[in-house]
């Protein structure tokens, strides 16, 4: 597909670049998750050691650019936030979890563990968050939160208050949260434009807020455990310029691959915009994605434009 999104440089372009760039993160990942970074360079050993192309396949056995729960439950969570901005109650947990309910119903691909443990309580007792928990240290609620980052572009409390109220839908732990709000608070650093040398102040100011978010030197772990995809996602995407570059490099470490080039990729594509997204990757990318993802990153930041 060809991304329609306004003038290079512009927030729908860079809007569309961040989702499209997390979908695109998500279909290259699938393909190399739960394998180590050692398997993957055995598997590719004919390509040079790396795994650079959307091919499918996985323990998911996916079709070439097909993406699993990271972006599908984003676009859940993305078409709760654009009806509540209709009913005028926009980030109404009741309709984010009726949202992921209503994914959940639709049979994906895959479903992380924490998030099927909330989705289900919500299904039982009607509870909207979940109390603090050791075990909700996972990055399921960080890996969908881009659409709370795109729809509340011109409020900070209200991005902080509807991340936390869908992120303790199903996972309530202080990594998760710092997590998802730091990540967040650099999309949209990144959105508004800011320099390299800006964001590499604000990635430095997340480390000292949170020292176990540490990367340098990289500890080397890329699993779902929070921690670990947070310091792959700030390593790979501080470490390469380039959008693929960036996404690749997250991509190789394996482990919870699909979720760190994700993540990368939604960082990287604000930083580059749709209209420099690479095209082999974009033609590979299931086209009904590409179509909610596009309708949803103009309709979110409609706003503010
Ligand atoms: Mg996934
Ligand atoms: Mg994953």
């Amino acid at each position: 597909m060809k991304p329609e999104a306004g003038a290079p440089g512009s927030l729908p372009d860079r809007a569309l670049g961040a989702y499209l760039g997390l979908a695109l993160g998500d279909a290259l990942g699938a393909t190399v998750e739960f394998m180590t970074a050692r398997e993957i360079a055995l598997r590719f050993a004919d390509q040079g050691g790396v795994h650079r192309h959307i091919v499918g396949g996985g323990w998911l056995n996916l079709p070439p650019g097909q993406v699993t729960d990271d972006t599908t439950m984003s676009l859940a969570l993305g078409r709760a936030l654009l009806e509540g901005r209709r009913l005028g109650r926009m980030g109404d947990v009741r309709l984010v979890a009726e949202a992921f309910v209503a994914w959940w119903k639709g049979r994906p691909v895959d479903c992380g563990n924490t998030c099927r443990r909330g989705i289900q309580r919500f299904i039982r007792n009607g509870a909207l968050s979940t109390p603090p928990n050791e075990g909700d240290g996972g990055n399921g609620a960080l890996m969908r939160n881009l659409p709370v980052a795109l729809a509340t572009l011109d409020d900070d409390a209200a991005f902080r208050r509807i991340s936390l109220a869908q992120a303790h839908f199903t996972h309530n732990h202080p990594h998760s949260d710092a997590a998802t709000l730091g990540l967040g608070r650099l999309l949209r650093a990144q959105l508004a434009g800011a320099d390299a040398q800006d964001m590499a102040r604000r990635v430095a100011q997340l480390v000292k807020a949170h020292p176990a978010f540490r990367f340098d030197p990289y500890p080397g772990r890329a699993s779902a455990y929070v921690v670990d995809t947070v310091q792959t996602v700030l390593w790979a995407f501080t470490r390469h310029a380039g959008f693929e570059a960036a996404v690749v490099a997250a991509a190789n470490r394996g482990e919870d691959a699909d979720t760190t080039a994700a993540l990368v990729g939604m960082l990287a594509g604000a930083r580059c915009g749709a209209a420099a997204l690479p095209r082999h990757w974009l033609r590979r990318l299931a086209p009904e994605v590409a179509r909610e993802v596009t309708q949803q990153a103009r309709a979110l930041v409609a706003p503010f434009v």
